[in-house]
């Protein structure tokens, strides 16, 4: 059986909490897509985590953790998260790469950075990890998948072509000095060797697991809003962070997917360019922002401070449309407890009309949010595990927003840490 574990909205939803507390009942967590280019906080006995490129399963030791074929796999980032979270105390993580996986190569963050500098203000807020060039290469079939370092003659006649073509865009475009061809292809060897233990056809194993009844989460990175299909395009990422890439990214059947875990903030935030119609500015934003995630609402890659807003009912009921939600899981609940009255965006009014589904980037650049106002309860929920521990207005913003999502809500985290969570 599988079940992936998505974003509703532009990511930062606190996905990661959610997959260490659902990994305890898995055996396999699986990273589908997306590289080193957002991060999930882990607090649990070990301490507090970022983690970029890992599976979030690493902190449970019968769990094998897999990065699928669909990742942008920065062997260097991998290798140096891996060896942060065993200093830390973590027993070896169980850990496979496919042999499909594509390497993130240097040129590619270079060329991710040039590119941010060249369109300046136009810029899509790229976190300058080499996403983009990675998956352009990728689907430009000029990347480099980790069982062809394996085979000197292949790797170097795939190197010297792409290199010939980077180096014409780099002296004339970029005005920057050339790739040392022999220089990245020792540098792609020594990686190569240094993962070559952990490789594996994972999508044959994953097969196998699910044939002896094993239980595969699919981790996703980012939310729905960034997807370059049906999210806020040009400002998404470059892989698709749907539930349904899963099947690709990990390698998993279609109809293995059971349950689609939707995870969304009980408010907003977003890290990066595009239009977020809730957004906050000034005190309002500042205050939220600090009160939120586990130590104010900064990224966990970046360090970025967030854009925050209220919640978006507009946007998550298609953010949860979109990944095929099963259900929706509601996080940080608890950092609402200090105000008097929230705002729900209900609708958005565009050109003089009122609209509840969300609409494709030029017409949401131009909406506005509707808001209903539902009463706070002014509390502090932190760490509150029954339901019927919950205030009322509390439990009347959870069904509201489960009303408006068209989805139910049985997982509620009330706190960063894994046992602070509820079920309904
Ligand atoms: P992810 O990429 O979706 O895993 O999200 P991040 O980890 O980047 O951001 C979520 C933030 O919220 C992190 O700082 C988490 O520690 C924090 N967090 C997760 N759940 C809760 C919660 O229920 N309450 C609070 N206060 N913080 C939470």
């Amino acid at each position: 059986m599988v079940r992936s574990i998505v974003g509703a909205n532009w990511g930062d939803e606190g996905k990661g909490k959610i997959t260490d507390v659902l990994a305890e009942r898995s055996d396999v967590v699986v990273r589908f897509q997306g590289g080193a280019n957002a991060g999930h906080t882990i607090i649990n006995n070990y301490g507090k985590f970022a983690l970029h490129l890992l599976p979030s399963g690493v902190f449970h030791q019968n769990i094998a953790n897999i990065i699928g074929p669909g990742v942008a796999l920065d062997i260097e980032k991998l290798l140096a998260e891996y060896d942060s979270v065993v200093q830390r105390g973590v027993p070896n993580p169980k850990l496979y790469i496919s042999d499909r996986a594509q390497v993130m190569l240097p040129y590619h963050v270079d060329f991710d950075r040039y590119e941010e500098e060249r369109l300046g203000k136009a810029g899509f807020g790229s976190t300058k990890s080499g996403i983009a060039p990675f998956y352009g290469d990728k689907y430009l079939k000029i990347g480099i998948q980790v069982c062809q370092i394996y085979d000197e003659e292949i790797l170097r006649q795939r190197l010297s072509s792409a290199v010939e073509q980077k180096n014409v865009t780099l002296s004339n475009l970029y005005h920057k000095p050339p790739i040392d061809l022999e220089a990245l292809i020792a540098h792609v060897k020594t990686l190569g060797e240094r993962i070559r233990p952990m490789v594996i056809d994972t999508t044959l194993y994953l097969h196998k697991a699910l044939k002896e009844g094993k239980t595969v989460l699919l981790e996703g990175q980012l939310g729905s809003l960034r997807d370059p299909d049906h999210g806020i395009y040009p400002y998404t990422t470059s892989s698709s962070p749907l539930a349904g890439y899963g099947t690709v990214g990990a390698g998993v059947p279609a109809s293995a997917i059971k349950d689609v875990y939707c995870v969304t903030k009980a408010y907003s935030s977003c890290v990066g360019a595009g239009p977020f119609t809730t957004e906050l500015f000034g005190d309002e934003a500042k205050e939220l922002r600090d009160r939120g995630g586990d130590a104010g609402e900064y990224g966990a890659t970046t360090g970025r401070p967030r854009r925050v807003g209220w919640f978006d009912a507009v946007a998550t009921r298609y953010g949860c449309m979109v990944q095929g939600a099963t259900e929706a899981v509601l996080t940080n609940l608890d950092v609402l407890g200090y105000l008097d009255q929230i705002p729900v965006c209900t609708a958005y009014e565009v050109d003089g009309k009122t609209i509840t589904d969300f609409p494709s980037t030029p017409t949401l650049m131009r909406c506005k949010p509707v808001y209903t106002l539902l009463p706070g309860w002014k509390c502090d929920v932190r760490g509150v595990t029954e339901w019927d521990k919950l205030p009322e207005n509390c439990k009347n913003y959870i069904a509201f927003i489960e009303k408006e999502l068209q989805v139910p809500i049985h997982m509620i985290s009330t706190g960063p840490k894994r046992e602070e969570m509820l079920y309904r």
